[in-house]
């Protein structure tokens, strides 16, 4: 059997690399991040799909090694470049990312050293990081001390978390779903609708509140709409603002909608994936006010702070409905087995009892095994400071607002003015029908695609096929501005010449 055991070791040393093989690895792999990043100026916003190559699909998992350089080259060609690239200084489309550097590193040690940040017991370190990167943003928020939250994956799990806790601590029962009444507009984020129906509460009533000409929820029409459903015999339960919608970044009025949450009982939830980092800045204060009314609020740290996909962060003002709709059943003794029990004791030995105030994730989420997502937020915030952060986040305000003038003055009708770093426009030259403009407008989205150095989103608002332009890159700066100016132009060129060519 020792024999046996010392072949197996022997076997598995691929998995544990030497010094001298971690050097060699690391170098390939840091050479490809840096030709990378040494191109991004001019990496395509967008990439099409070319003709099926070699493919991923060529290259089965199998038995044996492959040469780092050869799998690397893989990488770059068949993973890297197709499709979208947030990390692009030209990708405008939906909510872009960032790719922070900091945050890649951030995420490299996290791995690297392991660190389980589920429970304060294994891993005090990361838990009571992320409860200081929580604090830090319910601060932000402008929430009180008995706040709390967690840092999810994304902001559609931030939002399953907030409605689950808003369900329990509103004491939901199976026979009140269907009389209970949820308030959102036209423009709030499918995620919620999906949290909804993944928290069982597909059958209760939805209500689109209607919008004002800027796409905000038009507070006198909830009021009205929740005493009707009062009226109705029905349960007014939750409303669900957003501060900065995917598709136009408008932001409902928030303060005015507390008002009426704290009047009709209702619980109170924000959206503020993308742009609740805004609040960094004195304009998003202000435009933001109200959001500290909120009962919960999500925000995207992958947004609007610009760290690559994979964070979302939950707040709850009153921590403790979170962790009552969200803990383990502490009271009764689970039958469910015992394999946690070490972090579980009430009485910890000295050293390692949990100080007060230090929440285990594990307590106020889904997951119990959960990556060290803090330390992707807190090291480039910790290194840098908040200042470059709240710099970029003004510059984003500030060239939506030169965008909009810009292409205005290139004679696209424009949407209103941006809330936030959504611009909406669309090209509807006087004579031209919808259908045609909508025609033209879907043109000039394919064409940039084909062409690639910008890439641009496309919506529909109003029964009008609409163009979007997000501006949140991390890399995202004048210059790219103008390029999406000028390339717009171009296309607007080209169609006008083809459409010359069609009319002879
Ligand atoms: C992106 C977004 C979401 C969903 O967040 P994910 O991180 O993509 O899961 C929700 N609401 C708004 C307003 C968003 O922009």
């Amino acid at each position: 059997m020792l024999d046996q055991i010392r072949q197996f070791e022997r076997a598995a040393r691929a998995l544990e690399p030497d010094a001298s093989c971690r050097k060699k690895l690391r170098g390939t792999v840091l050479a490809s991040t840096e030709r990378f990043l040494r191109g991004i100026d001019t990496l395509p916003g967008y990439v099409e799909v070319g003709d099926p190559g070699r493919g991923l699909l060529d290259v089965p998992i199998g038995e044996f090694e492959r040469s780092p350089e050869e799998v690397i080259e893989l990488l770059e060609t068949e993973v890297f470049r197709p499709g979208g690239n947030p990390a692009s200084p030209g990708h405008l489309a939906y909510i872009p990312g960032g790719g922070l550097y900091h945050s890649a590193l951030a995420d490299f040690m996290a791995a690297v050293t392991d660190k389980y940040a589920g429970i304060f017991f294994t891993g005090p370190g990361p838990v009571q990081m992320e409860n200081q990167v929580l604090r830090w943003v319910a601060d932000l928020v402008g929430y009180p001390g008995a706040a709390g939250g967690n840092i999810a994956s994304g902001g559609s799990l931030a939002t399953l978390t907030a409605i689950t806790t808003a369900r329990h601590a509103h004491r939901l029962r199976c026979a009140d779903i269907p009389s209970s009444v949820i308030y959102l507009t036209s423009q709030a984020h499918h995620c919620i609708e999906k949290a909804l129906r993944v928290a069982g509460l597909g059958e209760a009533q939805i209500r689109y509140v209607a919008v004002d000409d800027r796409f905000r929820m038009r507070a006198e029409a909830l009021a009205e709409s929740i005493v009707a459903d009062r009226r109705a015999g029905l349960r007014p339960w939750l409303i669900a603002a957003a501060a900065g919608t995917t598709d136009t970044g408008a932001v409902d009025p928030l303060n005015d909608i507390a008002d009426i949450a704290t009047r009709e009982s209702c619980w109170f939830h924000v959206d503020a994936a993308y742009g609740g980092f805004f609040l960094l800045t004195e304009y998003g204060r202000a435009t933001l006010r109200g959001i500290e009314r909120s009962d919960s609020v999500i925000l995207d740290p992958h947004k609007s702070m610009f760290l690559p996909w994979g964070a979302g962060i939950v707040l709850v003002r009153d921590v403790k409905l979170l962790l009552a709709a969200h803990g383990e059943a502490a009271e009764t003794p689970s039958p469910l087995g015992s394999y946690l029990q070490d972090a579980q004791r009430s009485d910890q030995p000295p050293g390692i009892e949990v100080p007060p105030g230090e929440i285990s994730p594990s307590d106020v989420s889904l997951e119990l095994t959960k990556p060290f997502r803090a330390l992707r937020l807190w090291l480039p915030l910790v290194m840098l400071g908040t200042g470059p952060f709240r710099a970029a986040l003004d510059e984003k305000l500030l060239l939506a607002r030169y965008f909009q003038r810009e292409i205005a003055a290139r004679g696209f009708v424009v949407g209103p003015e941006p809330d936030l770093s959504v611009v909406t426009f669309r090209w509807a030259p006087p004579g031209v029908d919808l259908e045609e403009s909508n025609r033209l407008n879907q043109a000039i989205v394919d064409g940039l695609r084909r062409d690639g150095r910008i890439f641009l989103s496309s919506t529909q608002l109003d029964g009008r096929f609409t163009l979007r332009m997000a501006a949140l890159g991390v890399r995202t700066h004048l210059q790219t501005i103008d390029q999406a100016l000028r390339i717009l132009s171009e296309q607007v060129a080209a169609l006008t010449s083809a459409q010359g060519a069609e009319i002879q």
